[in-house]
């Protein structure tokens, strides 16, 4: 095995990326058998539980009520229809469940209990299940450990530089309270970005010094690539080439061994072969499903057909850690508490999120 370092540099890592290209993907499939069987893929099914509607304004997001975007908005699902897209999930191949909902943060109340009622109905099916809610406090990441959620994701996006080109509404420090409220339980901690935002190099590499100095690192992380949106203020960058991704998964890998390394949203316009270079270099799963929350994605038989030919297996549920005991709602040790986390950043403005948002006026 090799060792976990907690103290990765910005230069270390920026080194580590611009490595000769045969050299970064031979040390990354390296590391990566060290860790992990390179034949087993973990599979995630992506659902958006409640869609659009969101007061944030992250730059990239079709969700983002003040953009104009084509996307259809719905309320919270029910825990009936949460639990039939479970099943279907399961019955593709799917070890986990990711349930998203376009919030700032949780709320305590109806919804909430109703999410904790959807954890605890996925994990009696034997499934893993993720969520991704927003902000969440250390009293809400206790109720969700004590329903039985397995994971939680939260990403940080970019690195602390760039994140604030992207977003007003949220800072940072925001960002690596809810992880660490996380951190507090024992739910598993996902987290990673988005690249093709504009940023450059130092801010991929800044993002993994980030996520690499967190003790423990998360169990996983996803690599998006962005999906451009027409509407959002991120609607003109240009796709992210596939040597990009290739490069930032392999350096991913190197800088955090254990964790799995998720190919997120992008993947429509990978090829397979693009994909297979992701694997060698060290991604260990995908979302699949035919949406990520409101953008494409492959579609789940072509995904199978694609691991049939490399040669690659699903990891089965509860590989990595145990499967948590579910809590009844009326046996529960916790209260809910009201708390509201705090507006951080209220001055805090971006030129191109703004223009977008006058825009949609224009045109709602
Ligand atoms: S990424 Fe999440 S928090 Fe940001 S606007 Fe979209 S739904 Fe809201």
């Amino acid at each position: 095995m090799s060792e976990i370092r907690h103290n990765w540099t910005k230069e270390e890592i920026i080194e580590i990326y611009n490595k000769p290209l045969m050299e970064l993907l031979y040390e990354a499939a390296t590391i990566h058998r060290l860790h992990h069987d390179p034949n087993v893929v973990q599979v995630s099914t992506l659902l958006s539980i409640k869609t659009g509607g969101c007061s944030e304004d992250c730059g990239y997001c079709p969700q983002a009520a003040r953009y104009h975007t084509d996307i259809e908005g719905n309320d919270l699902m029910s825990v009936q229809q949460v639990k039939a897209q479970a099943l279907r999930a399961k019955s593709t191949g799917s070890s986990r469940v990711c349930m998203g909902a376009a919030w700032r943060n949780v709320k305590d109340g109806e919804e909430f209990d109703e999410v904790l009622e959807m954890v605890r109905t996925i994990n009696k099916l034997d499934m893993e299940v993720c969520c991704t809610l927003g902000m969440i406090t250390k009293n809400q990441a206790q109720r969700l450990a004590e329903a039985g959620l397995y994971a939680y994701n939260h990403n940080l996006d970019s690195s602390e530089e760039y994140y604030k080109e992207v977003i007003s509404t949220r800072g940072y420090q925001d960002r690596l309270d809810t992880i660490d409220n996380v951190r507090k339980t024992s739910i598993t901690v996902c987290s990673g970005g988005i690249i093709g935002m504009g940023e450059n190099v130092e801010d991929r590499a800044g993002m993994l010094v980030a996520l690499s100095t967190l003790n423990p690192q998360p169990e996983s992380t996803p690599i998006n690539a962005l999906v451009a949106v027409e509407g959002t203020p991120l609607e003109d960058e240009k796709p992210v080439e596939i040597w990009d991704m290739i490069r930032m998964v392999a350096t991913t890998r190197i800088v955090m061994p254990e964790t799995q390394v998720r190919l997120s949203a992008g993947r429509t316009q990978m090829s397979q072969e693009g994909q297979a270079m992701c694997f060698f270099a060290g991604a260990n799963s995908i979302f699949a499903g035919d949406k990520l929350l409101t953008t494409p994605n492959p579609d789940v038989n072509e995904d199978m057909k694609m691991f049939e030919l490399l040669g690659m297996n699903p990891q089965k549920p509860f590989t990595k850690k145990e499967q948590p005991q579910t809590v009844e709602a009326n046996n529960s040790q916790y209260e809910a508490l009201g708390e509201k986390p705090k507006w951080t950043r209220p001055e805090h403005t971006i030129e191109r999120n703004e223009a977008a948002k006058t825009k949609a006026k224009t045109l709602k």
